[in-house]
């Protein structure tokens, strides 16, 4: 994903609500077809609602979909099994496969994740290490990462989060949080929640760890490791996770 873009799009967003009379045009005011949200309460309908206009509004500029059909087959199959084994199993998702030779997979709000060519190239053919990858990102969606991540910001844009926050502003915020990093704690959760997911899929669990080791030993650090921060102690904490609560691995599965 064009880190440069989302960053020009994230400044240009500001701008826009720094000028709420620029983003809600009053013709749409008159006809009350602004919707607002209160995004300290959003229900997982409004959660779908804004991911979908986050999507459009991405695919509409910096993200290019890959149409390969075996890429695009494999992401879905795969994909689905998780989110079907996930704790969020009744919410809609949505996996896109992304034009892009850098390895990064993200999710924003409401079901949608994707996942670059790179990334796939990535895991050499391995699919229990893209389940892996897709396991994370579903765990990102399962605890609402993004969801309190465009709470705080819009926090921070409009001073209240208790009256409404247009729709407008809000997706421009989740753009905007596409390319930003979750923080450590964060990254622990969905790797304790993509672990479990793994398992209930029928993955080997150390899929996750073995393919962060292989992205962190790479020659050039890929930008799932800066989307997604950590350290080698990420790793660790994975393989001694798996160990402690028993969870099936690709020896025991095989
Ligand atoms: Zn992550």
């Amino acid at each position: 994903m064009k880190k440069q873009l989302l960053v020009g799009l994230l400044s240009s967003a500001l701008l826009v609500t720094a000028a709420p009379s620029f983003a809600i045009g009053w013709e749409d005011l008159l006809r009350g077809a602004v919707q607002y949200y209160s995004v300290s309460n959003l229900s997982p309908q409004q959660e779908v609602a804004l991911g979908q206009q986050i999507n459009k509004q991405l695919l509409s500029t910096e993200v290019r979909l890959n149409s390969d059909r075996i890429l695009n087959d494999l992401v879905q199959r795969v994909g689905q099994r998780i989110a079907r084994a996930s704790d969020r199993p009744n919410l809609p998702y949505t996996f896109q496969v992304v034009q892009d030779k850098s390895g990064n997979a993200v999710a924003t709000l409401g079901g949608f994740v994707y996942v670059t060519t790179g990334l796939i190239q990535a895991t050499n053919g391995d699919e229990a290490e893209l389940a892996g990858v897709l396991a994370h990102e579903v765990g990102h969606i399962s605890a609402r990462h993004s969801v309190q991540q465009m709470k705080q910001a819009a926090i921070a844009q409009t001073g209240s989060a208790l009256l409404g926050v247009d729709q407008n502003t809000l997706v421009n915020i989740g753009v905007g949080l596409v390319s930003r990093n979750y923080s450590r704690e964060d990254e622990y959760e969905a790797d304790r929640l993509g672990l479990h997911t793994l398992a209930r899929a029928g993955y080997p669990a150390d899929a996750l760890p073995r393919f962060l080791r292989k992205l962190y030993s790479a020659n050039s650090v890929p930008e799932f490791l800066s989307t997604h921060p950590g350290s080698q102690n990420r790793v660790t904490r994975l393989e001694q996770m798996i160990q402690a609560e028993g969870l099936p691995t690709s020896r025991q599965l095989r």
